[in-house]
């Protein structure tokens, strides 16, 4: 399924669909309210899709996460209900792709459900590198405290899928926003981590926003909703106002990680100044220009 952008391609990669704790990913919601967005299982557990998404530019394949891949013991597994392992790598085949033609990975962040994927366990229970080719772009706070976990932030990182990149030399270290080429770019929001990146993407007038767990599922397009994972849940609120209104001042397509039906679409204003979520079906090309055409607000 793609998506256009400009010149640019954007292709949806499904890796797999895991349930969570209800609580745990709607923080200060009460049930009563969250409860209308998700259904729990017996276990208080909602479902979240794992939405990965290549971006295809004229010379680069640029990955945006990498999703949960297949290193989960039976422990993890069976916390998160994974039945299967991610499904990535045989995505990107059914789009003619190769885990080495893969240039760029960018992980928003190091969380096991974003960064699992990176490195992949082969048949002889040997762990490398899923895309051997690609520069793995980590930001360096974020890298720092996912290789120094707390107490409270442990339970979200499984080292193996990250630190290895740096010893097969595939990882660089951003310190801040940095353009990957003319058309891709990160932007450090913070607030889910401590340095926490979105993707954005710009080409002939349209934009892309890829806002990683700061907008997990368009549930999460109230301010005050964050996962009470985040670190910095302000900060988030205010990332998240800055994404939500840019996407709908252009007009531009907002591509979600974790919701399940209907992961892309654009973001309007109601009557009432709060954002509304539109999906979007693919290969629906988003209008070339909103240059000449009448203003809404
Ligand atoms: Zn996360």
């Amino acid at each position: 399924m793609s998506y256009q952008v400009g010149d640019v391609k954007v292709h949806l990669l499904r890796d797999s669909v895991y349930w969570t704790d209800a609580g745990a990913i709607f923080g200060i919601v009460p049930k009563p309210i969250w409860s209308r967005h998700a259904k729990p299982d017996r276990r208080g557990r909602v479902p979240l899709a794992v939405n990965c998404y290549l971006i295809q530019t004229k010379r680069q394949n640029i990955l945006v996460d990498a999703g949960l891949g297949n290193k989960l013991n039976a422990k993890w597994r069976d916390i998160y209900a994974v039945k299967k392992d991610g499904a990535l790598v045989d995505e990107l085949a059914k789009i003619g792709l190769a885990p080495r033609d893969v240039d760029v990975v960018i992980l928003t962040h190091l969380h096991f459900d974003h960064a699992g994927g990176a490195t992949t366990t082969d048949e002889e229970g040997v762990l490398r590198i899923t895309f051997p080719k690609a520069t793995y772009l980590v930001q360096r706070r974020d890298w720092a405290d996912a290789t120094h976990p707390n107490e409270r932030t442990r339970g979200g990182f499984q080292p193996e899928d990250f630190l290895p990149l740096r010893e097969a030399g595939r990882l660089r270290l951003l310190d801040g926003d940095h353009f990957v080429n003319k058309n891709v770019s990160t932007v450090v929001t913070g607030g889910h981590t401590t340095a926490h990146q979105v993707v954005r993407v710009a080409s002939r007038r349209q934009v892309a926003y890829f806002p990683g767990d700061v907008i997990p599922t368009a549930a999460y397009f109230p301010p005050a909703y964050a996962t009470a994972y985040d670190l910095h849940p302000l900060t988030t609120l205010e990332a998240k106002k800055t994404v939500l209104r840019r996407t709908a001042r252009r007009r531009g397509l907002l591509f979600l990680p974790h919701e399940t039906d209907h992961p892309v679409g654009r973001v309007e204003a109601d009557e009432n100044k709060r954002y509304v979520f539109k999906p979007v079906a693919p290969e629906e090309t988003p209008p070339r220009s909103t240059k000449n055409q009448p203003r809404k607000r």
